[in-house]
């Protein structure tokens, strides 16, 4: 039988599916008008995922250095009575959740934990600088439709990938390709073949690329008085602008005069320019500068407010989705302590008072945060740990307490995106394995058990309350898997933003990188690998070292023997890795493929320091400089 369901991954596209449920495939819902009958490689294959013979399908409870498999009575109630014990005391209880998951019902760990006043994550490990970068400019997180990118006559992309990360995003631009709308890529590899211009730029610099052709349009003297007068802080913007010489500018970010010019003419000669961000260039120390001048660059081109125009950053994927309450008898504190997700390591051994209960859904920390080796030690230390997972990754490793959850496809959810307007219904249509169950069903039975219950609005409350206002129709997201939301084509229309005065407003600093030490003189970056979200790769996978990728012009090769081991180091640690070439990378990159585990030696945030980004408490992942070495 074939069925329409939905893609409730972390990512931003939001695909609605057809799932054979006799053959156990997946493929793209041809009637959905964004992602148009295709989805990526990583949920076509996703039944290898739902069917894997290593999935753990029974609570597992913690026994010495192995688990013994429990019954969910036995589980919860241990749970509920760490949680009794606690409940006076909700900062010693700390919930760590991720967006593996995304939708409504996914939605049951927050309204769970926030009810008992638990600690918290805050800041992000993913796109908060941008968000932070766009409210700061704006007033608000929105971008023009994603089908206005038809209407434009040129498209800037200032490094989003549009293959592995975008691409449905990526359809959409080739459309626009096809119908005479020309491209320019602006990136850290060589992506020419995608684009009709390409500008290789120094990784995390755009800020100074923007602001270079910002400075050539003062001095151009094309500035229209009426997009200046829709701005609230022009004369110091201009006046930062006219503090750096152009030289400087181009030297900052690598990149020739030349290719500023012709950058320039591609935003100033006539017809709509959009402009598409990356979600990388955040992940930088001043990663909410890169964003708040490509805004500004945007703002300044009068493209903003504009159809086919538009600074394309991201809008909230729950937008649409009003987050539903539980309810309990107990008041909780109203100030609960939080955690600073990319500084993770830090906040758990430091917690005053400590830690005694963590629950962990939606998220593989110990993979995916700098330092993670302490993160793990951190997990393995507090009293009780309980970790939500299907598979012995490394945050599972550390449990006192693992839980088996329901993927998707065996469950139900109403589910948003952050590129486009619809909301997509992700149908159940294959019953859980074993004794795998729904987040949702999981702690609404916790929340029975305890002294003072938690209880959550029913299934249906929970839908009704969620789609509140947003224009979705419920009968068509059931019978089409699939229903628009009430957004503009065209945000920002007139430029008119959504501070209280209505107003653009300027970044007030442009600020240099600290320079790399000579010891370690590479940029890491760790981008997302095609085939796999995050780290849910299947462990026969990850064999061997991973691979790193180096431009063949890159320094090190010099010095490397290849043919001995090689390590990646950094001020943090070292890891053993293989080398491969690139001729796309610049010299001074070295690129490790993201997800991979630490118990298998394929994972990069050992390596990295923990780094907040300027704005948005995100982690500046992309700010971190190693060196590679023969080791024996
Ligand atoms: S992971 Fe992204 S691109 Fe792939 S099917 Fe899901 S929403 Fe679509």
């Amino acid at each position: 039988m074939k069925v329409i369901s939905a893609c409730t991954q972390n990512c931003p596209d939001g695909c609605s599916c057809i799932v054979d449920t006799e053959k156990r495939t997946v493929s793209g819902n041809a009637e959905h008008p964004y992602t148009r009958g295709v989805v990526c490689g990583k949920v076509a294959r996703f039944f290898r995922r739902l069917d894997a013979p290593e999935r753990i399908t029974e609570p597992l409870l913690r026994d010495g250095d192995s688990f013994v498999p429990v019954d969910w009575d036995t589980a919860l109630d241990l749970c509920a009575q760490e949680i009794n014990t606690l409940r006076h005391e909700p900062q010693r209880m700390a919930r760590l959740g991720g967006h593996a998951s995304r939708g409504v019902f996914a939605h049951a760990g927050t309204a769970f934990f926030s009810a008992l006043g638990a600690s918290a994550l805050r800041g992000s490990i993913c796109d908060d600088a941008g968000i932070e970068a766009m409210i700061r400019c704006c007033g608000s997180l929105t971008t023009n439709d994603p089908e206005d990118l038809l209407n434009a006559r040129r498209i800037v992309n200032w490094g989003r990938d549009l293959k592995n990360s975008f691409m449905h995003m990526g359809m959409t631009v080739r459309e626009a390709r096809k119908r005479g709308a020309r491209v320019l890529t602006i990136d850290v590899v060589d992506s020419s073949a995608d684009s009709d211009e390409h500008i290789l730029i120094k990784p995390g610099t755009d800020r100074f690329l923007a602001a270079a052709v910002i400075k050539l349009y003062v001095e151009s003297g094309l500035l229209e008085q009426g997009v200046v007068n829709r701005t609230s802080n022009w004369a110091v913007f201009r006046g930062l602008a006219e503090s750096w010489s152009l030289d400087e500018l181009c030297a900052a970010c690598g990149v020739d005069v030349a290719d500023v010019e012709m950058l320039f003419d591609w935003y100033e000669r006539p017809g709509a320019v959009a402009s598409l961000v990356g979600w990388g260039l955040q992940r930088y120390l001043f990663g909410g500068q890169n964003v708040q001048f490509i805004a500004s660059l945007g703002m300044l081109a009068g493209q903003m407010g504009r159809k086919g125009g538009g600074v394309y950053v991201s809008f909230s994927s729950g937008r649409n989705l009003v987050p539903w309450q539980a309810e309990t008898d107990l008041s909780a504190p109203e100030d609960f302590r939080t955690l600073l997700a990319p500084d993770l390591s830090r906040e758990l051994r430091e917690a005053e008072p400590p830690l005694d209960f963590i629950w962990v859904d939606g998220l593989n920390p110990v993979t995916q945060i700098p330092d993670s080796a302490g993160i793990a030690e951190a997990l393995k230390r507090c009293p009780f740990t309980v970790v939500v997972e299907g598979f012995m990754n490394d945050t599972a490793l550390c449990a006192d307490l693992i839980l088996p959850p329901a993927y998707m496809f065996e469950r139900d959810e109403i589910v948003g995106a952050s590129t486009h307007n619809f909301v997509n219904f992700s149908r159940k249509v294959v019953d859980a394995p074993g004794q795998c169950r729904d987040i949702y069903d999981m702690l609404a039975d916790l929340g029975e058990r305890l002294e003072h219950p938690v209880r959550f609005p029913s299934r249906s409350q929970c839908i009704t309350s969620s789609l509140e206002d947003s224009g979705v129709s419920p009968e068509e997201l059931s019978s089409r898997g699939f229903s628009r939301s009430h957004w503009p084509l065209v945000a920002y229309e007139g430029m008119r933003f959504d501070h209280p005065d209505r107003k653009f407003r300027f970044p007030e600093t442009l600020d240099r990188d600290p320079e790399p030490s000579p010891d370690y003189p590479l940029h890491l970056l760790t981008l997302v690998r095609g085939g796999y979200t995050q780290s849910q790769i299947p462990e026969d996978e990850q064999k061997g070292l991973p691979a790193v990728t180096v431009s063949p012009q890159c320094p090190a090769l010099e010095a490397l023997d290849l043919s001995a081991p090689v390590f990646a180091v950094s001020a943090a640690g070292a890891v053993p890795v293989a080398v491969e070439t690139d001729d796309t990378l610049r010299p001074d990159v070295v690129v490790f493929p993201r997800g991979g585990w630490m118990k298998h030696g394929q994972s990069s945030n050992p390596i990295i320091e923990p780094r907040i980004t300027d704005m948005g408490e995100t982690a500046a992942y992309y700010s971190q400089y190693i060196r590679l070495e023969n080791r024996t």
